[in-house]
């Protein structure tokens, strides 16, 4: 699976088995998703722990109160097994 930019290029592809996270060096059988740029991957738990600290900056309110709707829709995902919350 693929997510693309507003300019139409490729961004962000789900990976496979052997690419580890660029931040906390965890593996996918350690996490649910891992996305990759070019560059770099970041796992699932990664991107929450750095919304978490976006939504925590001066000026971020609605960014703040979206993260925390956020948080718990993933609870309920989890409550229900649909898949990991955070
Ligand atoms: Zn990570």
């Amino acid at each position: 699976m693929t997510s693309r930019g507003s300019d139409g290029r490729e961004m962000y592809r789900v990976e496979g088995a052997d690419t580890r996270c660029s931040f906390c060096g965890k593996l996918p059988q350690d996490v649910h998703t891992i996305l990759t740029s070019r560059e770099s991957a970041i796992c699932d738990e990664c991107v929450v722990g750095a919304l978490d600290t976006i939504s925590r900056q001066p000026g971020y309110l609605f960014v703040r109160i979206a993260f925390r709707i956020f948080r718990y829709v993933a609870s309920l995902n989890r409550l229900f097994r649909l898949g990991p919350g955070m």
